[in-house]
């Protein structure tokens, strides 16, 4: 019943499509240029119209991303999000949201419920594009990387070593707490990925409710500072969190 709602086109012009995508959008002009500008990239497309549809896609075959438009019929974007994170099969698959301006609040609650980014309408498609590729590799880079216990962080003239709790930058060793430490560590883990304020406090203090949104942004000030002329590869993104530069 439900797979009526729900068409996989194939790639039929390259044998070799890399990446299997599930795109949720109920707008049939959407879904097309959705659809046209990733296959152009190799990428084999399943499309899904309903939210009740994309969840049982999701729990029948395996996906590397999950491109989730939020405005839907029914079943919203937020609630699918909270159902493929809820599910142990379908939990590990990146999720990217796609959303309406202005709706910050929703990116907030995405973000918490294990969602790896958003895209905000109306959007490039090269911009579209460029996200869903940085989302794969992150997700393919944290699949090869397991089980290596001693890692260096390498990210432009950061360099972290988890370890021995050390972070330098253009070669200088840098003077952190503990916290900004793990905040650095945290976030340049995943370059490009937005924390929400509620996310950062839950990890570096296991959700201590007498930790505030405030002080994070007093954390991030104070590593800005201690990055220097650096200072802007913590960004910050209105309404929702912060996040390393890419
Ligand atoms: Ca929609």
């Amino acid at each position: 019943m439900l797979q009526t709602h729900a068409k996989t086109i194939m790639n039929q012009t390259t044998g070799s499509t890399r990446y299997k995508l599930l795109v949720v959008e109920d707008e049939a002009d959407l879904q097309e240029l959705l659809r046209f500008n990733l296959e152009r990239e190799g990428m084999n497309i399943t499309l899904a119209d309903t939210g009740e549809a994309a969840v049982d896609l999701a729990r029948q075959q395996p996906f590397d991303l999950i491109l989730l438009d939020l405005m839907l019929p029914r079943m919203d974007g937020l609630e699918v999000c909270r159902r493929l994170k809820a599910d142990e099969a379908t939990a590990p698959v990146p999720v990217i949201m796609v959303t309406a301006k202005g709706e910050e609040a929703d990116v907030v609650i995405g973000l918490e419920l294990g969602a790896d980014d958003y895209i905000t309408k109306p959007f490039s498609t090269r911009e579209m594009v460029a996200r869903v590729k940085a989302v794969l590799r992150r997700s393919r880079f944290r699949h090869d990387e397991s089980g290596d216990a001693s890692e260096t962080i390498m990210l432009g003239p950061i360099e972290i070593n988890a370890d021995r709790h050390e972070a330098h930058v253009d070669g200088e060793r840098l003077d952190l707490t503990a916290t900004e430490f793990r905040l650095l560590l945290m976030m340049t883990d995943r370059p490009g990925r937005v924390f929400t304020r509620q996310q950062i406090i839950e990890r570096l203090h296991g959700g201590h409710t007498a930790v505030t949104d405030r002080s994070v942004d007093v954390q991030v000030v104070s590593l800005r500072r201690k990055l220097g002329k650096h200072a802007d590869l913590i960004q910050t993104v209105r309404g929702v969190g912060y996040r390393v530069k890419d």
